[in-house]
C-alpha cells in the first residue's frame, strides 16, 4: 500500500533521511521507534508531502506520490495524520472539527459529514461529546477526536506520530485502546511511539531507525528478543 524506495532528504547539511526504502502491505501496522533527532517525524511527514524529498520514490496504492497540484490533495486525503499535539480549531466544536474536512475536501453535504462525524465520534468513546469545544475535553479525549477527523476522510492509511507523547499516563490507554481496535478491524497503520507494550501487542513489524536509516525491520518477538543490531541494544537497554 505504501512504498518507500531509496528516499533521501537533507535539512541543509544535515542528512535526516538516508536511502530510507520501506514498505507497509494493507492492513498491516508498522511501528517505528528510535532515539530522539533519528528521523522518525521527517519519515511520517515525507509520506504524506508535508516534506518534499530529494531523491527516491514513494507510492500510495500504486500511485506515485504527486509534487503538488490536485493529485497531491487528493492522495493526502487518503493518507490521514495523528499528531502528538492534537491540533483540533479551539473555536469550533467537537462535531464541527471533525466534519469540516469532509465538507471542504470530500465535498460532502453538512448534514452527510455531521451524521458520519457522530456515528465516528461514537466509534472513538466519544457519543455525548459532540457539541462541546476541545478546552472542555481531556487530551485523551481530544485526541480521540483528532482520529475521528483522521477516519472521517476515509483514508487507506492513518500516520500517527507519538499520538500519546502529551497525554497524562492515565489518558494514554484509551488512546491506545481505539488504535488497538482500527488494527483488528484491518486498518493500515504507521505508528511512531515510545509505547513498547502496543508495539508488541499490536504491530506486525517494528521499524527501527537511527541517524536517518532503517537499522531494522523485524517482527515485534524477533525485535525484542534478538535484536540484531548495537544500536537497537543499547536504545532498548535504555527504554526497557
Ligand atoms: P523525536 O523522537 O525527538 O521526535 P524524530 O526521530 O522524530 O525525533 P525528526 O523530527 O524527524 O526526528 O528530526 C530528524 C532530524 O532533523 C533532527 O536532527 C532534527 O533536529 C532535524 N529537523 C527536523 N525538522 C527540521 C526542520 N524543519 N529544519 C531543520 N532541521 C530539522
Ligand atoms: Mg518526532
Amino acid at each position: 500500500l505504501i512504498e518507500l524506495r531509496d528516499v533521501n532528504k537533507h535539512y541543509g547539511t544535515l542528512h535526516v533521511l538516508r536511502n530510507i526504502s520501506l514498505t507497509v502491505d494493507r492492513g498491516e501496522v508498522v511501528v517505528v521507534i528510535g532515539p530522539s533527532g533519528s528521523g522518525k517525524s521527517t519519515l511520517c511527514r515525507v509520506m504524506n508531502r508535508l516534506e518534499t524529498v530529494e531523491s527516491g520514490t514513494i507510492v500510495i496504492d500504486g500511485r506515485p506520490l504527486p509534487e503538488e497540484g490536485r493529485g497531491l490533495a487528493e492522495l493526502r486525503a487518503e493518507v490521514g495524520m495523528v499528531f502528538q499535539s492534537f491540533n483540533l480549531f479551539a473555536h469550533k466544536t467537537v462535531l464541527a472539527n471533525v466534519s469540516l474536512a469532509q465538507i471542504k475536501v470530500r465535498g460532502r453535504k453538512k448534514e452527510d459529514a455531521d451524521r458520519r462525524s457522530r456515528e465516528l465520534l461514537d466509534r472513538v468513546g466519544l457519543a455525548g461529546q459532540a457539541d462541546k469545544y476541545p478546552a472542555q475535553l481531556s487530551g485523551g479525549q481530544q485526541q480521540r477526536v483528532a482520529i475521528a477527523r483522521a477516519l472521517a476522510m476515509d483514508p487507506k492509511v492513518l500516520l500517527f506520530d507519538e499520538p500519546t507523547s502529551a497525554l497524562d499516563p492515565e489518558m494514554i490507554n484509551e488512546v491506545l485502546e481505539v488504535m488497538r481496535q482500527l488494527a483488528r478491524e484491518g486498518m493500515t497503520m504507521v505508528v511512531v511511539t515510545h509505547e513498547m507494550g502496543f508495539a508488541r501487542s499490536a504491530a506486525n513489524r517494528v521499524v527501527f531507525m537511527s541517524d536517518g536509516c532503517v537499522i531494522e525491520d523485524r517482527t515485534p518477538e524477533e525485535f525484542f528478543t534478538a535484536p540484531e543490531s548495537e544500536r537497537a541494544k543499547d536504545f532498548l537497554s535504555k527504554i526497557l
